[in-house]
């Protein structure tokens, strides 16, 4: 089973993505924990995202697909997907598509965590003090919403109509979303 954890930054994405790896014995795909990862170890991908990323911008999508092609063609991960943080855009998710296709594999779940403004500026603050992220300063917060805004939620009409879509409240405590997905699952 593949799923996708869709929602704006500051969702609670990553943190359910990590216990559902536990629970499902699957494999969390974040593009931006990979994104961080090239940085952290100065590659030269890394090299080449760090000014994009530190100021809430897209990195571009031939890096993103290079990353996301190498987990979907993984065998040891085939059909044990979570996404998290990926598609971000209309093109992302044909591509997405396109590339779990060719590999017999489909999107089994899709969970939408919606969270207002107000309550993902004060979760990104928070996150800055534990996390210690360059990009979730203030102002840059600002900007990664509005981008989301503008490219990411429309993605939503793309996969609103699939049978396997569900909107969960992301404003609910942790442990609370976590039962929702949990029962969506039957698991
Ligand atoms: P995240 O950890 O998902 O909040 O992502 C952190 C940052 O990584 C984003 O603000 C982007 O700069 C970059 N990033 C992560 N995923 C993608 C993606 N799918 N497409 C483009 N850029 C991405």
């Amino acid at each position: 089973m593949n799923l996708i954890l869709f929602g704006p930054p500051g969702a609670g994405k990553g943190t359910q993505a990590r216990y559902l790896v536990e629970k499902l014995n699957s494999f969390q795909v974040s593009t931006g924990d990979m994104l961080r990862n090239e940085i952290q170890n100065n590659t030269e991908i890394g090299k080449s995202i760090i000014n994009d990323m530190n100021d809430g911008k897209f990195v571009n999508d031939e890096i993103v697909n290079k990353l996301i092609d190498k987990a979907i063609s993984d065998p040891l991960k085939k059909n044990k997907l979570i996404f998290d943080g990926y598609p971000r855009s209309i093109k992302q998710a044909q591509n997405l598509d396109l590339l779990l296709s060719n590999s017999n594999q489909k999107i089994n779940f899709i969970f939408f965590l919606n969270v207002n403004k107000e309550t993902i500026i004060k979760r990104i603050e928070k996150r800055k003090v534990l996390e210690n992220r360059t990009d979730d300063d203030l102002d840059i917060i600002l900007k990664r919403y509005d981008k989301y805004m503008e490219t990411t939620n429309p993605v939503l009409d793309f996969y609103s109509k699939n049978p396997n879509f569900y909107e969960i409240d992301g404003s609910l405590k942790i442990e609370q979303i976590t039962a929702k997905i949990e029962g969506f699952l039957n698991v």
